[in-house]
């Protein structure tokens, strides 16, 4: 038997505490909004990323005030992209644009801490276990309470920013993994790992048939290392997948030779998630809960900031207006701004998947290094 929650009536409850969750909590706290938000980790909390912020959500943190959540960060001046057959492009951001890098750990703790400071009440430790649904309509989350019963809290909205797990999705059938393409990240920290470039921070894409390797330069001189793979049995040995990948690499394997294991390496996947709607009444998604296609263009964080700062600006429409369907409204306005750039990611994915349109690419790549900088730019969001 459930119990209800003696607190008085939240205006909105947001689900998890990383990028999305924090900024959408902060955007409606800051709009006056009482917001009450819970998420499972106690943070400070890591999470398996290439740690780099490109310059289109740097933008979004400067609009919002708070480019300070990134003090300490290297500044990322471009990309390098490289295949295994020896073609090596860098693209730098134009007019001094620049991206940042900097552990998650650090970045979605000072988040977090910016929505504190805006008046989000925030809980941790705390497991969400599905949303509250009264019908068609969803009333509040139920949590995990003492003695393992059940506990429900009302809020006239909720926003699902729990990530590409979502449970809140998933129980409400709006995402779920995708059946293609399946791939799986296993990422670490190293140190020792040798510069490519000595006068700037590149973040470093290489793809190889079957996967691809990301390389980050981080505060403090370590270096954030990821494998991307479609075969999912070697992930039972990570640590081997993960050195071999980057140490057996032909372009690679001279910088990692004498470079240190930091940590134990981490796992995350499928990574692909597809959603059917944004929400449903009384709920909107954020964030990876939304979907998330790969992480290969390094652009996750935009769509998280910005995904979620349209579903604060729906959820203050619904409480002011009482409007029932404004996750029709974000669905539209996410298609509006994020298809076209949906469209390019899932091509550069299918290109980079073949054999053959790898090849191509190359071949694109270095005829036209111009077309792989435009490339860059967009991958980066960056402004043209
Ligand atoms: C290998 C890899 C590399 C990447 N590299 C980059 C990159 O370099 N740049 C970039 O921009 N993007 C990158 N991304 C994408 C980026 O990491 C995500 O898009 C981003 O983390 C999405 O933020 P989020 O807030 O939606 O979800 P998350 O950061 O996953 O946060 C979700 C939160 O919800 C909490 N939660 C989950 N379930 C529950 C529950 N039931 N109850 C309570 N709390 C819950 C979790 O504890 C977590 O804190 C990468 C992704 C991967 C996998």
């Amino acid at each position: 038997m459930a119990a209800g929650d003696k607190s008085p009536m939240n205006d909105v409850i947001v689900v998890g505490a990383g990028p999305a969750g924090s900024i959408a909590a902060l955007v409606l706290a800051r709009a006056g909004i009482r917001v009450r938000m819970f998420d499972r980790a106690t943070f400070p909390r890591d999470k398996l990323c290439g740690d780099t912020v490109n310059p289109g959500a740097m933008d979004i943190l400067r609009r919002l005030g708070l480019a300070p959540v990134t003090a300490g960060a290297l500044p990322v001046a471009g990309m390098i992209v490289t295949d295994g057959a020896g073609v090596r492009c860098v693209g730098r951001y134009v007019n001094d644009q620049r991206g940042s890098a900097l552990r998650r750990v650090a970045l979605d703790l000072a988040l977090l801490e910016a929505a504190i400071e805006a008046g989000v009440a925030f809980e941790h430790g705390v497991l969400v276990r599905g949303p509250w649904v009264d019908g068609q309509t969803v009333r509040g989350v139920s949590v995990a309470g003492a003695n393992g019963a059940e506990r429900r809290i009302p809020a006239r909205m909720v926003i699902a920013a729990d990530g590409a797990g979502s449970r809140l999705a998933r129980a409400l059938s709006l995402a779920g993994h995708s059946r293609r393409p399946r791939r799986w990240a296993v990422g670490a920290y190293f140190d020792g790992v040798g510069n490519d470039i000595r006068d700037d921070v590149l973040g470093e894409m290489h793809i190889r048939e079957g996967r691809y390797l990301g390389i980050a330069p981080m505060p403090g001189g370590i270096t954030n290392s990821c494998v991307v793979t479609s075969d999912r049995a070697a992930l039972r040995d990570p640590r081997t997948l993960l050195c071999e990948a980057f140490r057996r690499d032909r372009m690679l394997g001279d910088r990692f030779h004498g470079a240190r294991l930091l940590n134990a390496p981490v796992c995350l996947g499928p990574l692909a998630v597809e959603s059917s709607a944004s929400g449903m009444p009384g709920l909107l998604l954020a964030g990876d809960a939304a979907g998330f296609i790969d992480p290969m263009t390094g652009d996750g964080l935009r769509f998280a900031f910005r995904g979620a700062e349209l579903a604060a600006s729906m959820t203050i429409e619904a409480l002011r207006d009482g409007k029932a369907d404004v996750h029709r409204d974000l669905d539209k306005a996410r298609r509006r701004e994020f298809a076209a750039k949906w469209r390019f990611n899932r091509c550069l994915r299918t290109l980079v998947a073949s054999p053959r349109g790898l090849k191509m690419a190359a071949l694109g790549a270095t005829w036209s290094p111009v077309l792989l900088e435009r490339i860059i730019q967009y991958a980066g969001d960056a402004r043209r």
